[in-house]
């Protein structure tokens, strides 16, 4: 080789070892750089995996919520709205404007310009139903939450215990007001004529036995109301045995015939106490709603499962009108009537509430002036 080509060769020996070198480098570096950008792509779906389950999980909170969640935007746009919103208000809206009720619109709008909480209880729908909202404002460009709750049930039960509270007080009123009256009487007698003062003290006391029966009664249903003990084995005939005596003398007194029928059947899971109230109820009334010379017939007899108690009379009878609320408290067909038989208006809600304690039914069918006949269904305990 002569001198040239060796300084050539030379060159393109190091030109070769250079390459060979950047090479290297240059892979080694698109390897870092490779193995940098895989670990940006995993960090990168690890945090959209994370943000996914963040979103799925509040996703599952928002849907299984019961109340309506609603974030609207400062331009009145429903940005999100959950699954219960939709029914709460029949559908889930877009806009603020239209669908949300306006009074809910109006506090939304007031609670943007305010910058505070507010709350509100509105009426909405048809049948009509109470929704109550209370607002907050989120960020700082005016967006509103805005949460919904189904009130109605709890405004219904409000609404039944005002109700149940102003009856019951009038209820009360009457004899006390009769007492105060009749104290009164007596006292201007005792100067005028003492001999009318007996006929007045014999008012007096049954106006008291009047009130006495109302407490008593609205003190069994409030007991009721949370529940029976269903602890006993009960027969439901030796109740209706041990009830037998006093309705005997009570139908005598009445002029009314009574017949009972009690045949072995099976025993039922409850309270004793409950249901001698349920049969003396029953009973009771088919005497006071029974003129002289009228018939009541007691019978308890064992069904399919269960043990069945009917209770029939050939008195005034009951309007079809009227049968679908007898078993509210205070409801009388025949004010006059129920009052001059001492009735309180509470008797056949005892027995609503005794039957559905124990786990049973209470059917009615009458017919105006031919009588009345109850049919009370209960569990019957199996034989063990
Ligand atoms: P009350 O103390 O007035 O009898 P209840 O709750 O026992 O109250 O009964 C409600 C109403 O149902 C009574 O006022 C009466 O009008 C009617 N009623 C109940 N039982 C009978 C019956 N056997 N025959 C006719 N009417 C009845």
């Amino acid at each position: 080789m002569d001198g040239v080509p060796l300084v050539v060769a030379l060159v393109i020996a190091l030109a070769g070892v250079a390459v060979a070198a950047y090479e290297r480098r240059a892979s080694l570096e698109a390897r870092r750089a490779s193995s940098a950008l895989d670990r940006s792509a995993q960090d990168l779906r690890e945090q959209v995996q994370a943000l996914d389950e963040e979103r799925r999980a509040m996703d599952a909170v928002l849907s299984s919520m019961e109340e309506g969640i609603v974030l609207v935007g400062p331009d009145g746009r429903v940005r999100l709205a959950n699954a219960a919103t939709g029914r709460h208000l029949g559908t889930v809206p877009a806009l603020l404007a239209g669908v949300l009720p306006l009074g809910l619109q109006e506090t939304v709008r007031r609670t943007a310009a305010e910058r505070r909480g507010q709350a509100v209880e509105v009426e909405t729908g048809a049948p009509s139903r109470w929704l109550r909202g209370a607002t907050i404002p989120v960020g700082e460009d005016g967006s509103v939450l805005l949460v919904l709750r189904d009130v109605t049930a709890s405004k219904r039960l409000e609404h039944i215990r005002r109700d149940f509270v102003a009856n019951a007080s009038h209820e009360l009123k009457t004899p006390a007001a009769s007492i105060r009256a009749t104290a009164e009487t007596i006292r201007t007698a005792a100067a005028d004529d003492p001999s009318v003062i007996p006929r007045f003290a014999e008012q007096l006391d049954r106006e008291a036995v009047r009130l006495s029966r109302i407490v008593s009664d609205l003190l069994d249903l409030s007991r009721l109301e949370t529940g029976s003990d269903l602890d006993e084995r009960v027969s439901l005939d030796a109740v209706l045995r041990e009830e037998g005596e006093r309705v005997e003398e009570e139908a005598a007194e009445a002029g009314v015939e009574l017949s009972i029928r009690a045949g072995p059947a099976p025993r039922v899971r409850g309270s004793a106490r409950d249901l001698s109230l349920l049969i003396r109820n029953l009973v009771d009334n088919a005497i006071r709603y029974t003129k002289p010379g009228g018939r009541v017939h007691v019978s308890i007899d064992a069904g399919d499962g269960e043990v069945v108690l009917t209770v029939t009379d050939t008195g005034v009878g009951i309007p079809t009108r009227d049968l679908p609320r007898i078993f509210e408290r205070f409801y009388r067909v025949d004010r006059a009537r129920s009052r001059e038989t001492g009735g309180t208006g509470l008797g056949l809600s005892i027995v609503k509430h005794v039957v559905e304690n124990h786990g049973g039914s209470v059917g009615v069918t009458s017919e105006l002036g031919r009588g009345t006949t109850f049919l009370v269904r209960l569990p019957a305990e199996p034989r063990t």
